[in-house]
């Protein structure tokens, strides 16, 4: 039975193009990018490549790139780094990232102040509170591209342009975005930006960071004063190609990739109405409001568990809200924080779809999601 994976929110496919790319890096040329002689030159020479790649990405200078092991330590790197020597709170949305949430809240046993900005039901960050959040002039503010559960995107721009009138730093996790929303650093309001490569292709375990120029960064790692002095320890050299590439891919292809994707997400709501599934959105409904591809549905009377596992022995594979928090049913922050009730909650299943799939795979998703609907109406109840 050939397997249909709808969980590209928590990793993409390998793309072939992208390992091409790498493959040199992982023997040949396996210079160390710090070493003097020809070996690290080479070496070298592909890390600055690859910064001047995501930098033209996002609309950055090459100097504002800090590669590192992922989107986890870029965001712990921004929040930590940049409240550094810093007085207030750190702001962060409701719906952020653990990387995120659980940072700050790290920050906090060591003293530091945070605030919430609550969402709205459809998944939004509230910005009709966000002025008063501001008002306390937080170290760091976070909200996050779009939401990597429900993909609604946020407001990013009403944020950076307040941000920006204030003078307050704001953090993106932007992670979820390339590929599917366009996205860049060009508002002067946003201080720093984390961006993650297994997420669009390429490999687990490197990332960076976007820092604007004349943002004083703390450092986390002490080393051998790679990357500026920002990020220390040798660089991923094979991994930081595969993440230029990757995103290089996904701006390059942001047009078709996202016809593809609201062709197949389409198509996939179309089956699930045809095959009688009775299901809701959860949050902002409307195609423009969301990264096409990533829907959060709620079947109720179906646990998400029970949804989940009765796909995976059909064959497809989806998450609970956060892959990171699955293993576990537990209640989605991101829906408890738009106000779905737990039980709700824990109806919720997660689908993300990627650009390489067949309308063929996501309407055999659907019939598995009828077939798993229905034992599951039929079956009686203990
Ligand atoms: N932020 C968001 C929005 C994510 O979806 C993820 C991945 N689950 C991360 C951060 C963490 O990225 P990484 O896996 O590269 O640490």
């Amino acid at each position: 039975m050939k397997r249909v994976y709808l969980d590209w929110n928590s990793t993409a496919p390998p793309d072939p193009r992208v390992f091409g790319r790498m493959e040199p890096y992982l023997h040949g040329r396996f210079g160390n990018p710090s070493s003097l002689h020809a070996e690290g030159r080479e070496a070298r020479r592909a890390v600055e490549e690859a910064r001047e790649a995501v930098a033209e990405a996002i609309g950055a200078e090459p100097r504002e790139i800090v590669f590192c092991s992922g989107a986890t330590e870029a965001n712990n790197l921004a929040l930590r780094g940049l409240s550094q020597g810093r007085e207030g709170p750190l702001l962060v949305s409701a719906i952020e990232h653990p990387s995120i949430l659980e940072c700050a809240d790290g920050l906090r046993q060591e003293g530091r102040d945070v605030a919430v900005l609550p969402v709205t039901a459809a998944g939004v960050a509230d910005t009709t509170v966000l002025e008063s959040a501001l008002g306390r002039r937080p170290a760091v503010t976070a909200v996050m591209a779009a939401n990597n559960e429900t993909g609604v995107i946020q407001p990013v721009e009403v944020v950076a342009d307040l941000c920006a009138r204030k003078g307050l730093g704001l953090h993106v996790d932007a992670v979820q975005a390339p590929g599917r929303a366009p996205f860049d650093v060009r508002h002067p309001g946003i201080t720093a930006a984390s961006l993650s490569a297994h997420k669009l292709g390429g490999p687990k375990g490197a990332g960076a960071l976007f820092v604007r120029s004349g943002s004083p960064l703390g450092r986390q790692l002490h080393g051998g004063g790679q990357e500026r002095g920002r990020r220390a320890g040798t660089e991923n050299v094979a991994g930081i190609v595969g993440l230029a590439e990757a995103l290089r891919l996904a701006v390059a292809e942001l047009g078709s990739r996202r016809d593809a994707l609201l062709r197949l997400e389409r198509a996939f709501l179309a089956a699930l109405r045809a095959g009688g599934v009775a299901f809701t959105i959860r949050g902002a409904a409307a195609e423009e409001s969301r990264l096409p591809g990533t829907l959060s549905l709620g079947f109720h009377g179906v646990s998400g568990e029970g949804m989940l596992l009765g796909l995976d022995l059909l064959g497809v594979s989806v998450s609970l809200g956060s892959a990171c928090s699955s293993g576990a049913a537990r209640p989605s922050h991101v829906l408890a924080a738009m106000g779905v009730p737990k039980q709700e909650n824990l109806e919720s299943v997660r689908f993300s779809m990627g650009p390489a799939l067949a309308v063929a795979d996501v309407e055999a998703a659907a019939a598995a999601v009828a077939e798993v609907a229905r034992r599951a109406m039929t079956r009686p109840r203990a």
